[in-house]
């Protein structure tokens, strides 16, 4: 079953992403836990989330993957910011838990020049506080695109971070096209060299979800910046081959391309042609 989906605003509520989702066709959505930019999230509303886990169990969406805000910095130099990446991330994790077994992804963070050493240090140290046992919401690392001081920019970092949390079975990965593209990884021209390799240093049981960005910019730009599906340096082509790729045809894929709903609801459209396998 192809899992696609797109990134939707949360301002609603989950009941509202939901329907949204159904609109567009798709069967996976992302969101915000809170304001990207802001610190505070709205209080959990259980009507809302009641109605939503009936609503997505009748139209079979799962899983949902929920994004921290990129502000956070788990590795910043200053105490005060890891501390504030440590209390939302901590307060995420409680709040994940209305809907069991989800995803949360997270970018690793910019070590600004302590060095990624340091830098993988201080992110795998948030995570051994916040992780609980029981928890059932796997905690993802997205792929980094190597922008500025980017911790994460290769699958050798992200393997670091994992080796150094305790209960890291909560731990996953999260690869975005556009930034494993932009980190240097030959997707377009050697897509099973780039999967043997993320194999080779991760394992790709780690792999649970993908992020489908084109690039505005060229493999190895360090740049981030996401294109529309097809438009972009990636090429639809690339694009085809990834969602068809036995290594990845069964993970939920994300967009997070420039797009407002009726843009996702057309690259959903156009990726479910692509896709050989079922559709629905
Ligand atoms: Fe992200
Ligand atoms: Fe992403
Ligand atoms: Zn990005």
């Amino acid at each position: 079953m192809f899992k696609i989906g797109c990134h939707l605003s949360s301002s609603k509520g989950f009941t509202a992403m939901c329907r949204d989702a159904v609109k567009i066709g798709a069967n996976v959505f992302q969101f915000f836990t809170r304001n990207p930019r802001g610190s505070r999230a709205k209080p959990i509303d259980e009507g809302d989330i009641n109605s939503f886990l009936r609503l997505a169990e009748e139209n079979g969406i799962a899983p949902v993957l929920a994004h921290a805000p990129y502000t956070l910095n788990a590795c910043s130099k200053d105490e005060r910011t890891r501390e504030f990446a440590l209390e939302t991330m901590a307060d995420d994790m409680l709040r994940m838990e209305y809907t069991p077994n989800s995803l949360y992804n997270f970018h690793p963070g910019s070590h600004v020049g302590q060095g990624a050493e340091r830098g993988i240090e201080l992110i795998s140290e948030i995570l051994n506080k916040i992780i609980e046992p029981k928890q059932t919401t796997t905690i993802l690392l997205e792929t980094m695109a190597g922008k500025g001081t980017e911790v994460g920019k290769t699958f050798e970092e992200l393997r670091a971070i994992i080796d150094r949390v305790e209960l890291n079975d909560k731990i996953g990965v999260c690869l975005d096209t556009c930034h494993v593209h932009d980190g240097g990884y030959d997707i377009v021209n050697d897509l099973d060299g780039v999967l043997r390799h993320f194999d080779e240093v991760i394992g790709l049981d780690r792999l649970k979800a993908v992020h489908l960005n084109d690039s505005m910019n060229v493999c190895g730009a360090h740049k981030d910046r996401h294109e529309k599906i097809g438009k972009g340096h990636i090429g639809l082509e690339a694009f085809e081959r990834m969602i068809n790729h036995p290594s990845l045809k069964d993970l939920p894929f994300y967009l997070e391309t420039p797009n407002e709903l009726d843009g996702y609801a057309e690259e959903i459209a156009l990726l479910k042609k692509l896709y050989r396998g079922d559709v629905r």
